[in-house]
């Protein structure tokens, strides 16, 4: 039996919600396997938790999350939750760092075609993986910024080995999709945003099979509204990928349809891209999905047989679920409550493993 340590942190605002929700649908999965096993333990990160012992990321949970084969995340963060100088409590984005996870992966694939705001026959066919640096780039700032009374100065950093290991995966990832790779920048304007460039051309290289195009950043925003069905992989720095994934998000159906996973070397944290959502917090109300995909990329990742057919058959149960269903959560026009939008999904894997003989 191959055990997988998973470090659940539930964190702020609907974040308990949706985790609540990702973990039913990850046990019923656990439910048919016989050589794999999750074992959950539960930790304290987050605004919360800062009001309550100082810290948003207390180190018995950074310490959990190193030991643990994969960390599942709900949200983290309050508007109201903030630091002396009035920056919020962002213990996600510690992780990324103190875990070293440089690769912070968005897909954005469109689930519910009636959920786009874009309307065409081409929809059909989005399927991005925005590929997010995660550890320097302008957030590099939060470590690093000159400040005097009257001006502050935000350092963005971009290191050869950062780029490189960024670029690397971007290129294997796009081995394994379409064979295309569009470089995000800003190279016209920014120093060092040419050097990313510049080492971009250098990885590219040592994959001649993979098909490269650059675009500035104010210009990829546009072409993801204009042509989002004609990008594979796209690779950008820390805070445009920021942005951009918001866009993406939006494209097809909004943050509750939004999983995201952050990956290094050795560890990995599996969240939805969306925040801990406090207008809608405690109304029972939040999307589960972004959640629910976020746990499935992590059993893609965890890489056994059985976890990996897990996810497959969630992937397929979720789009089932929105194609046989009118029912939704208000985030998508419907009234559904969250419980009952993840009930659709187990209904529709019971439907996808019958089917599946
Ligand atoms: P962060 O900066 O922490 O990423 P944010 O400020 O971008 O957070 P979110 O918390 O992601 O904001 O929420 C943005 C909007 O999307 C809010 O109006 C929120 O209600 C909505 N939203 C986010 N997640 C969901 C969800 N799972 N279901 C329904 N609506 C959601």
């Amino acid at each position: 039996m191959h055990v997988f340590r998973i470090a659940v942190l539930p964190g702020d605002g609907i974040g308990p919600e949706v985790m609540g929700e990702a973990v039913r649908v990850l046990q019923r999965l656990e439910g048919d396997w016989t050589e794999a096993k999750l074992e959950l333990s539960y930790h304290e990160a987050g605004a919360a938790t800062y009001q309550k012992c100082g810290q948003p990321l207390p180190p018995e949970t950074l310490e959990a999350c190193r030991q643990a084969d994969a960390v599942l995340l709900g949200a983290m963060g309050l508007p109201s939750v903030r630091w002396p100088d009035g920056r919020e409590v962002t213990p996600q984005v510690d992780l990324r760092e103190e875990l070293d996870l440089y690769c912070g992966l968005r897909p954005v694939r469109l689930w519910d075609p009636a959920a786009s705001p874009l309307r065409s026959e081409r929809l059909k066919s989005i399927d991005i993986l925005l590929i997010r640096e995660s550890t320097e780039g302008l957030f590099w700032a939060r470590r690093e910024s000159q400040r005097c009374a009257e001006e502050v100065r935000d350092v963005m950093r971009i290191s050869r080995t950062g780029s490189e290991r960024l670029f690397h995966a971007a290129f294997l990832w796009a081995r394994r999709r379409c064979g295309r790779v569009t470089l995000v920048d800003k190279a016209n304007v920014l120093p060092a945003m040419a050097f990313f460039r510049q080492v971009f051309f250098d990885v590219a290289q040592q994959y001649p099979d993979v098909e490269t195009e650059c675009l500035y950043v104010d210009a990829a925003a546009l072409h993801m509204v204009l042509r989002p069905e004609s990008f594979d992989v796209m690779v950008t720095e820390n805070m445009f990928g920021d942005i951009l994934s918001d866009l993406g998000a939006a494209l097809v159906g909004g943050m509750g349809l939004a999983p995201s996973a952050d990956v290094g070397e050795r560890h990995a944290v599996f969240q939805p891209a969306h925040g801990s959502a406090p207008d809608i917090a405690g109304k029972q109300i939040a999307n589960p999905l972004a959640m629910i995909l976020s746990a499935g990329m992590m059993l893609t990742w965890l890489g056994h047989p059985e976890t990996v057919a897990a996810a497959q058959r969630l992937e397929q149960a979720v789009r089932h679920a929105l194609a046989h269903s009118a029912e939704r959560t208000p985030d998508l026009g419907g009234r559904l409550r969250t419980t009952q939008m993840t009930d659709l999904v187990l209904r529709a894997l019971d439907t996808v493993e019958s089917q599946a003989g």
